[in-house]
């Protein structure tokens, strides 16, 4: 989790997306489940409890999976477009809305000491429901001025989404262990293989 927003991590499930073999990390509900506690949009009850009812519902639990996928394919063509500054394919748009949509009809407002605020219905009941907050998340940021400050991480097998909240905006990897490391040993690589000619 360190794109820096829910969302993003989401579309980074599909790992090494350019790499020619990219990376499934949602392969089974477990995997979505297991995702929604690392996220901490599930406790570890609720994960638990969601995957024990899809060993009991393998078929629903397969239907929301795949719903998840579809999510976030079309959450990863809207925010790849605007990374790329080209037009948002409206097909895909379409269909992060409807999913934004069914997200808030599982939210009421409440008040907590005085103050408001969104509650998603309890997020252990549907197999769909660790969905909600992450469409949610896509359509927070999508609606924020922080839209401006996604960015795809500068390695080219890699091109994780994430986040800039750097304090100057100029952080280009998505990870600095995982990328930024690798980048700058292939730099110091390459700068020994010119110098020895
Ligand atoms: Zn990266």
């Amino acid at each position: 989790m360190i794109a820096g927003a829910l969302c993003l991590d989401f579309i980074n499930t599909l790992d090494d997306r350019y790499s020619g073999e990219p990376k499934e990390l949602l392969n089974r509900y477990l995997d979505l489940a297991c995702f929604g506690e690392d996220a901490g949009i599930l406790s570890g009850a609720q994960a638990d409890h969601l995957f024990q009812r899809s060993m009991q519902s393998p078929a629903p639990a397969k239907r929301a999976l795949e719903a998840a996928v579809r999510m976030r394919e079309a959450m990863y063509a809207v925010f790849w477009a605007l990374v790329q500054k080209k037009p948002v394919p409206k097909a895909q748009l379409m269909i992060l809305n409807s999913y934004a949509q069914e997200a808030a009809r599982h939210m009421s407002l409440v008040q907590t000491n005085g103050d408001f605020e969104w509650e998603f219905d309890e997020l252990g009941s549907e197999f769909d429901a660790p969905l909600w907050p992450i469409a949610r998340s896509a359509a927070d940021l999508l609606a924020s001025h922080q839209l401006q400050f996604v960015r795809a991480c500068a390695s080219k097998t890699c091109e994780w989404l994430f986040l800039d909240e750097s304090k100057n905006h100029r952080r280009r990897w998505c990870d600095m262990t995982k990328c930024g490391n690798r980048a700058k040993v292939s730099r110091f690589y390459k700068r020994k293989k010119d110098a020895s000619g």
